[in-house]
C-alpha cells in the first residue's frame, strides 16, 4: 500500500494532467537552437538592426545539445508530444542530426518537426530523416525572384530553396508545409502564383498574417493582410471548403481545394487569435523558457541546468511555470495599439515562431 505524501512531497502532475491557469495542457515544445540566421527577412531580422557588429549569443551562452535533451525529456514527461526544432536558422547547427536522433528517441514524442528557410536543406535532408526527423515546415514568402530576394533580406537564393523542398520530399520529410508571411504591398500580389505552383504537390501552403512579434520589425497594422481577405481572394480563383482541425490547438484554419488539388491553411494570429487552445512552450537558444510568443520575460533554465539540477528539480520548475501560465496576448491586444504594447517583447528569431 502506498503511504500518503506530505504537501512538500506531492508529486509533479502526471503526463497529460498538467494544465495552466486557463486549463490548457502542455503539448508542444518549440526549441530554438541558435539566434543566428543566414537570411535577414525584414519582418524578422532586418539588416539595419542585425548587421555585422550585432552580438549574437556565443556558443557558451547557448544551451548544449545535452542540455536541450534534458529539458525536452522533462517536457515530454509532463505531456509534450510535439517537438519543433527552429531558430534562427536551425540548419546552421552542424551537429543537428545528433540532436534530432536524441529527440526522436525520447519516449512520448509522436511528432518531431523542424522549421527552416531550406537554404541549407538539400544536402542534409536524407540524413535528418534517417536520424528520426518526421517532417519539415519551409518558410518561403514568394516565388517571384525579386520579391523573394527582398523578403530574405538579399540573402536567399530561390532555386536553392526549391531544391531543398525537393530534397525534403524525396527524403519523405512530409507532409511538407510551406509558410508564407503575407505583407501588404510587399508580397501579397504574388500569393496566387505561389499557390498555383504548389497546388497538387501534396505540400500544404499556410498563409500567415504578419505579426507584431518583437520590437524591431516596424510592424504596422496596415501591412497585415487579414486571413478573411486572403480567403476571399483565393476562393475566388479556386473554390475552397473548410476542413476540420487535425488536433486541438492547431493554429491554422484548414481548407481544401474543391477540385481536389490539396490543402491550404490560414494562420490568423492578429485578426482571429487562438489563445484559448494554445498549448505551446518555447525554449530559446540561451535556455529561457517562454510561455507566449509575445512574452516580455521568461524563466532561465540554463542556470539550474549548469548548477546540476536533476530531472526532479527540472520537472518541478517546468510544472510551476506551466501551472501559473495565464498568457493570452493576442486575445487581449487591440491591433491598433499593439505596436506600442511593449518595447521589450522577445524577438521572433530568438524563439523561433
Ligand atoms: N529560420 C527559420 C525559418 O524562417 O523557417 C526558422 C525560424 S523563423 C523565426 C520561424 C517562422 O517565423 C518562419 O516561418 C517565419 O516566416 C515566421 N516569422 C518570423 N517573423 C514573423 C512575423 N513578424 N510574423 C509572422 N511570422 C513570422
Ligand atoms: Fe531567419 Fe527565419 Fe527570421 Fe527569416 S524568418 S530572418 S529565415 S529566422
Ligand atoms: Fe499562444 Fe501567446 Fe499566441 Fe495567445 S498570443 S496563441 S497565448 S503564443
Amino acid at each position: 500500500m502506498s503511504s500518503p505524501l506530505s504537501p512538500d512531497e506531492s508529486p509533479a502532475p502526471a503526463r497529460e494532467t498538467l494544465k495552466d491557469a486557463l486549463k490548457r495542457p502542455l503539448h508542444d515544445l518549440r526549441i530554438s537552437l541558435l539566434d543566428r540566421c543566414n537570411f535577414r527577412c525584414p519582418y524578422c531580422m532586418p539588416e539595419s538592426e542585425f548587421h555585422a557588429d550585432y552580438e549574437f549569443l556565443t556558443r557558451a551562452n547557448r544551451l548544449t545539445h545535452g542540455e536541450i535533451l534534458k529539458v525536452a525529456s522533462v517536457a515530454t514527461s509532463l505531456g509534450v508530444s510535439k517537438l519543433r526544432i527552429t531558430g534562427g536558422e536551425p540548419l546552421l547547427d552542424k551537429k543537428l542530426p545528433d540532436l534530432v536522433a536524441g529527440l526522436a528517441a525520447l519516449p512520448g514524442v509522436d511528432d518531431l518537426a523542424m522549421t527552416t528557410n531550406a537554404m541549407l536543406l538539400a544536402p542534409i535532408a536524407e540524413t535528418l530523416q534517417q536520424a528520426g526527423l518526421h517532417r519539415v515546415t519551409i518558410s518561403l514568402d514568394s516565388l517571384d525572384p525579386d520579391v523573394f530576394k527582398t523578403m530574405s533580406g538579399g540573402r536567399g537564393d530561390l532555386a536553392t530553396v526549391l531544391d531543398g523542398i525537393a530534397a525534403a520530399e524525396a527524403a519523405g520529410l512530409s507532409p511538407i508545409k510551406i509558410n508564407v508571411v503575407v505583407q501588404r504591398g510587399v508580397n501579397d500580389h504574388t500569393v496566387l502564383d505561389l499557390l498555383e505552383h504548389f497546388r497538387g504537390s501534396g505540400h500544404i501552403v499556410r498563409l500567415i498574417e504578419f505579426m507584431d512579434v518583437g520590437n524591431r520589425n516596424g510592424w504596422q497594422m496596415q501591412q497585415v493582410v487579414p486571413s478573411r481577405e486572403l480567403l476571399k481572394m483565393v476562393g475566388a480563383r479556386w473554390p475552397l471548403r473548410p476542413v476540420g482541425r487535425n488536433y486541438p490547438g492547431e493554429v491554422a484554419r484548414r481548407y481544401e481545394y474543391v477540385d481536389g488539388a490539396g490543402e491550404i491553411g490560414f494562420i490568423s494570429s492578429v485578426t482571429e487569435p487562438f489563445c484559448g487552445s494554445c498549448s505551446r512552450a518555447r525554449l530559446s537558444a540561451d535556455g529561457t523558457l517562454y510561455t507566449c510568443l509575445f512574452a516580455t520575460h521568461g524563466t532561465d533554465l540554463r542556470e539550474p541546468l549548469r548548477n546540476g539540477a536533476d530531472d526532479e528539480e527540472l520537472t518541478d520548475i517546468l510544472s510551476q511555470i506551466w501551472l501559473q501560465r495565464a498568457d493570452r496576448y493576442s486575445e487581449l491586444r487591440k491591433p491598433e495599439v499593439a505596436a506600442h504594447h511593449s518595447l521589450s517583447k522577445v524577438e521572433m528569431y530568438r524563439i523561433g515562431g
